[in-house]
């Protein structure tokens, strides 16, 4: 957790009952709204990873890409988006895993690391973890290191933190 944890939670609005019933939706806009928070927000990640010779930045599709975006400039490495199916307009790879109801792909350009890149995911929640891992994976299979998954919030209680770690991938969370 970052130093900011608590203020950025406080800055995060919860919504019951989003997009359906029994669903707790995270609402991160009112951080983004505020100009101080959203900067606490980057500044967080930027300390945490600024030494850590990152080649790459990917952000998952879409609230990722806002954090992620920042982030990667501030660092100075390279930015790629790891897009829901159907997105990217070259060549491919995807990896498809199971939501709760049904499954979901996301997918990375064939091209957009080298061999051995050091590599930090980024995304704004972490639930169940399958997006996260899913991403993981696609970045193993196409040569990447993964360095570390880091989002914004962490549901603990539905263990996908927990899951990412057991896979073998380290978690960094602002708050939970
Ligand atoms: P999961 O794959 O289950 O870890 O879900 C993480 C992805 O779904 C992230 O891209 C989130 O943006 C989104 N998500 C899942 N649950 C929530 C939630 N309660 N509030 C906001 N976003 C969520």
């Amino acid at each position: 957790m970052s130093i900011y944890g608590d203020y950025i939670k406080s800055v995060i609005r919860t919504v019951p009952d989003w997009p359906q019933q029994g669903v707790n939706f995270r609402d991160i806009t009112p951080l983004l709204q505020n100009s101080s928070a959203f900067r606490k927000l980057i500044d967080s990640f930027v300390h945490r990873y600024q030494d850590m010779e990152l080649d790459a930045i990917a952000a998952i599709d879409a609230r990722g890409f806002i954090i992620g975006a920042p982030v990667a400039y501030e660092l100075g490495c390279s930015f790629v988006p790891v897009r829901k199916k159907g997105k990217l307009p070259f060549r491919t790879i995807s990896e498809t895993y199971t939501l709760e109801y049904g499954q979901a792909e996301v997918e990375l350009h064939s091209d957009a690391f080298r061999q051995g890149d050091r590599i930090l995911i980024m995304d704004d929640l972490i639930a169940t973890g399958g997006t996260m891992l899913a991403a993981a994976k696609l970045i193993t299979r196409s040569g990447g290191q993964v360095v570390e998954t880091a989002t914004i919030i962490d549901l603990p209680e539905i263990g996908g933190s927990a899951r990412i770690r057991e896979a073998g991938f380290g978690v960094f969370a602002v708050c939970s």
